[in-house]
């Protein structure tokens, strides 16, 4: 038996290794061993990588923060350097601020405010004349006038009892609705002549041409925001005398031109001109005052208390 065993033992040592059952059984292990190994490494390999683009993606990512965060900081720098210029105007004139705080909010019914654009002028005393026989009170939006009598005039405005406020000190369009600093400087100027003269700091203004017009679409809005925030109020009209057009119109015309549309207004401002040739306007007042009070207006100056009429009121 045990010789049996030995001689079989010798058999397979004889035969040879090549193409036998165990060469193939080997081959069979080494292809499984392979085919396990293969991936294996492919797969720790393919892992690295990964964790090395993680890292880099994780860099990179680092970096672009860093970046956003640079430019977002920038921004904020160059906008607020925007802004510093472009509010500037707000540091100018540190004195050129409305006495009273903003408050433009009174709305009395059946009231005529007459207002007065571009004096003092030769007229202004017939005009002052006509108000006191008539027990009116009114405003004058006046300019720069600096001539000893009509100095004089803007005295007389405020000792009668009248609201002197602020048209501009050139009324030259261009120079005024140039930029914000430009209409600054103009009014301020305006508002140092008042206030010497009649120790009075206006606190009310009408832009010459009115609040929106041809000269200043581009820039009202920032000129009006500037004045407010300096606490000082806008006032425009919606009842035009039609004092100032091309053709001299009639005292009877300038009437009409008021109280004819005043019917139907509950509160009225009311534009007219004191410069040297508005003689019809001052021969206009009697009749008009009459046919106001006639259809039951009363009259009085603006203050800042009261709201104004704008053009495109917003
Ligand atoms: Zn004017």
């Amino acid at each position: 038996m045990a010789e049996n065993k030995e001689n079989k033992a010798e058999e397979l040592r004889k035969e040879p290794y090549f193409g036998s059952v165990r060469f193939f059984k080997n081959m069979i292990l080494l292809t499984v061993v392979i085919a396990i190994l293969i991936p294996s490494v492919v797969a720790v390999k393919r892992c690295r990588q990964l964790d090395q683009i993680l890292v880099q993606q994780e860099k990179l990512s680092a970096e672009l923060k860093e970046a956003e965060d640079a430019l977002k900081e920038y921004r904020e720098i160059e906008t607020a350097q925007l802004v510093v210029e472009e509010m500037g105007y707000q540091t100018l004139y540190p004195d050129f601020y409305a006495s009273e705080p903003l408050s433009a909010t009174e709305e009395p019914e059946k009231v005529i405010y007459l207002t007065f654009d571009d004096g003092p002028s030769e007229r202004t005393p017939e005009i002052l004349k006509i108000l006191k026989e008539k027990d009116v009170k009114a405003t004058f939006f006046v300019i720069g006038k600096t001539g000893e009598q009509e100095l004089q005039w803007m005295r007389d405005i405020v000792a009668e009892g009248h609201t002197i406020a602020m048209h501009s000190y050139s009324h030259r369009y261009t120079e005024i609705y140039s930029s914000v600093e430009g209409y600054l400087a103009d009014m301020y100027k305006l508002f140092c002549l008042i206030r010497e003269t009649t120790g009075v700091e206006p606190s009310i203004f009408r832009f010459p041409g009115g609040s929106i017009n041809g000269y200043n679409r581009h820039i009202y809005q920032e000129i009006e925001a500037e004045m407010l925030r300096r606490g000082f109020v806008p006032y425009d009209w919606n009842l035009s005398s039609g004092d100032a057009t091309g053709q001299k119109a009639s005292a009877a015309q300038i009437v009409n031109n008021v109280v004819i549309p005043a019917v139907g207004e509950t509160r009225g401002i009311v534009l007219m001109h004191d410069s040297r040739p508005k003689t019809t306007t001052v021969e206009s007042l009697v009749s008009m005052i009459d046919q106001l009070s006639a259809q039951g207006f009363t009259f009085d100056r603006l203050t800042s208390k009261i709201k104004p009429v704008l053009f495109g009121y917003r």
